[in-house]
This record gives structure tokens, sequence and C-alpha cells, in this order.
């Protein structure tokens, strides 16, 4: 594989797979949806991260003709039967923003013991090839919901989650720190290791 499309138009992550994939000391050139003509972005439908990684990454790879990776992501927390988990984004409502989320999960663990605030942030890393082969890449960080939002880095839930074996939330971590245990980090790092062996 000399080129990869990541199915997102959001800059983080197209600076974090780069990063990754110059760390790896791979030559695969990673590019964005910003590289390609607009086409409709798909409507994620499905209940599984798994499932709305899938749509995500076959539009692309149906519309640039090239191996394409998309990822989904969210926060599931126990005590919540595992929601907020696909509407982790809109979980206050269609417009809302990450502090109205996390209000919204913090009342609705109000009252509830830390034995029971178990949750876990989960990432599906699909790859689609132009010609449909598909392979999936899972990652998860599991902890616990905490008390009150602690904690300026990271973004969504982050003030929120204490990452196990933690006593700082995911916002209080650096990025790198962040990184090695992340569901992302975990799904990506993944991914890079089957890339290196296929070569
Ligand atoms: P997306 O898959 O990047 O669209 O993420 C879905 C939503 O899950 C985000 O908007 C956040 O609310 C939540 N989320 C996913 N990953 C993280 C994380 O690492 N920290 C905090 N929130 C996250």
């Amino acid at each position: 594989m000399e080129k990869v499309v990541l199915a997102t138009n959001n800059p983080k992550k197209l600076t974090e797979l780069r990063r990754v994939m110059a760390e790896s000391g791979l030559a695969v050139e990673v590019l964005g949806l910003a590289d390609f003509p607009a086409y409709p972005e798909p409507i994620e439908s499905e209940r599984s991260f798994e499932g709305n990684a899938f749509i995500k990454a076959e539009a692309a790879a149906k519309h640039t003709g090239l191996p394409s990776l998309a990822d989904d992501s969210g926060l599931e927390v126990d005590e919540l039967n595992s929601m907020p988990g696909v509407r982790s984004a809109r979980w206050a409502g269609p417009d809302c923003d990450d502090a109205a989320n996390n209000a919204l999960l913090l009342a609705q663990l109000a009252g509830v013991p830390a034995d029971q605030r178990g949750a876990r942030f989960v990432c599906a890393l699909v790859l689609v090839s132009p010609v449909g082969e598909r392979r999936l890449w899972r990652g998860e960080m599991p902890g616990r919901i905490a008390d009150e939002e602690r904690g300026a880095g990271g973004f969504g839930y982050d003030p929120l989650f204490l990452p196990d074996g933690e006593h700082r939330t995911s916002a209080e971590l650096t990025a790198a720190e962040k990184d090695a245990i992340s569901h992302r980090g975990k799904a990506v790092r993944a991914f890079i290791t089957w890339l290196g062996e296929q070569r």
C-alpha cells in the first residue's frame, strides 16, 4: 500500500495518523477527504461503532479508488446500559456541545457510587479496499466516570473519564500519555502493525 485515505475532515485525526505512520517508518502517504473533490457524507445509521466506521470507509474507497480507513468511537457507561455509545457526540441533543454532554452524563450518574461508575472508550477502525475487502481493528480504554470535571486537555468526555490505574482524568494526561493507553491509539497501532506485516 502506497497511499491510504483517512475518511475524515478532522485535521487532528489526520495529523495523528501521519505522525504515527512517520514514526513507524512505513512509506505510506496518508490523504484526507480534503484532498479529493467533495462528496455527500454518508449517514452514520448503524447502531455499532464498527457498522458506522464501515459506512464511512466504504464511501471513501468508492469515491477515491484508494484503500480507505475510517474510525468511529464513543463512550460506553455500564450504569447506562453501554450508552451513550454511538450517540456520544450528540448525547444532549442534535446541536449540543461537549459541556452539555458532560453535564447530562454527570446528572444521569448523580448518586451512583464509585464502584458502579465503570465505563470505557471504544474505537473501531475499519479499512476498506477499492474492491470492497474489509478489515477491522478495535481498541478500548477502560475506566470510570469521575464525580466532577477536571483537566483542560483532550476533548469530549475526557474531563470526566478516569482511566484504570489513574488518579488523573484523561483531560489531565499529556497527549502522549493518552495516546499510549487510548482506544484510538490502540486501534491505530494495531493497524500499523498489520500494515508492516503486509510488506
Ligand atoms: P468520533 O468518532 O470522533 O466522532 O467521536 C464520537 C464522540 O465520542 C466524540 O464526539 C466524543 O464525544 C466521544 N469521544 C470519542 N473519543 C473520545 C476521547 O478520546 N475522549 C473524549 N471523548 C471521546
